[in-house]
């Protein structure tokens, strides 16, 4: 594209528990450059969090490097949660050197005088698939991540929908079975509870289920692909969850229109078709009939385009007046 050969560029920075991502993506949300890095493993001590960021910042600086002349605009990152109100400091569930981290502070040091801006994970990755993925045009949308837990995001009247907190979207958290498993999240009966990939392969392992290889959940893919019955139990219990999150989701906001993205991407052969039975056995109002399931477009890369997305369409990804944090007294 060589009209748009000096055009700016984004800092797009996707951070996660395992892996930490990031690229130079352009104005038409193109990831011209990217790097990404397990995330550091500190043992604990005072300066453990400084580790994880020696890490982060080393990669940041190469890709700086690589932008060239080019000019980066700002810097839009994608977190896992949580993170504080105002969006300033982050402590990622699964990055326990990372409590109240200031990475805000710390990407503006890096890179001086442009915009930081930060949002949850999965508002980031429906972002990034309604700008520039399957979602596109859509004016209400929700999209869902399945991989190791069960996240997302929603957009609503063509703008993320966060919330009070910043954490609207969780649909990994809708409450699905009463009596369902114990849940990451310390609740039960969660979406994550049953479709994530692990408790795809715990459901699996209970049942009788013996891996032929490393027990993840795409050797259960595997499994499911030669016609066990126990693998393919799992991931019609999965859709089943999806289904029933989808439905109840869909009841509350009247969209009609969902993405799926995700590790599970690559079995969507598996679980799209009990997905759409699932839909049709839940959803029997007719506003509910409709509901329309897409794979994601953008696969590993919709969290650092919708993080790019959040410097390059600040209207209407952006919110005007950043959240502030709740003062005691509001409470
Ligand atoms: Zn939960």
């Amino acid at each position: 594209m060589p009209h748009h050969a000096a055009g700016p560029l984004a800092l797009a920075v996707d951070i996660g528990g395992t892996k930490m991502a990031a690229g130079l993506v352009d104005a038409d949300g193109t990831v011209l450059a990217a790097d990404r890095i397990p995330t550091p493993r500190p043992l604990p001590g005072p300066d453990a969090g400084e580790q994880v960021w020696a890490g982060l910042s080393a990669m940041l600086d190469g890709l700086l490097k690589e932008a060239g002349n080019r000019p980066v605009v700002g810097v839009g990152t994608s977190t896992a949660g949580p993170f504080d109100l105002a969006g300033a400091t982050v402590s990622p569930v699964n990055i326990t050197a990372w409590r109240g981290f200031p990475l805000v502070d710390r990407l503006a040091a890096q890179v001086p005088g442009v915009p930081v801006r930060l949002a949850g994970d999965g508002v980031c990755a429906a972002i990034g698939e309604h700008w520039r993925g399957a979602g596109r045009g859509h004016d209400d949308l929700l999209v869902l991540v399945v991989s190791t837990g069960v996240g997302g995001g929603l957009v609503h009247g063509g703008r993320p929908f966060t919330g009070e907190s910043g954490n609207a979207g969780h649909v990994g958290h809708m409450v699905v079975d009463l009596d369902g498993d114990d849940c990451p999240c310390g609740g039960r009966g969660c979406v994550e509870a049953i479709a994530s990939g692990p408790s795809m392969v715990r459901y699996a392992l209970r049942e009788g289920w013996r891996s032929a290889g490393d027990g993840t959940a795409r050797d259960l893919a595997d499994a499911a692909r030669s016609g066990d019955p126990v693998a393919l139990r799992a991931f019609a219990r999965a859709a089943d969850a999806l289904a029933a999150g989808i439905v109840s989701a869909a009841a509350m906001c009247d969209l009609d229109q969902v993405v799926i993205g995700g590790g599970v991407a690559n079995a969507a052969d598996l679980l799209f078709p009990p997905l759409k039975e699932g839909l049709a056995r839940f959803g029997r109002l007719g506003f509910l009939q409709h509901i329309t399931v897409s794979p994601a477009q953008l696969a590993g890369d919709a969290g650092l385009i919708g993080a790019a997305a959040l410097i390059h369409s600040p209207d209407p990804y952006w919110p005007a007046t950043p959240p502030t944090p709740p003062t005691p007294s509001m409470r």
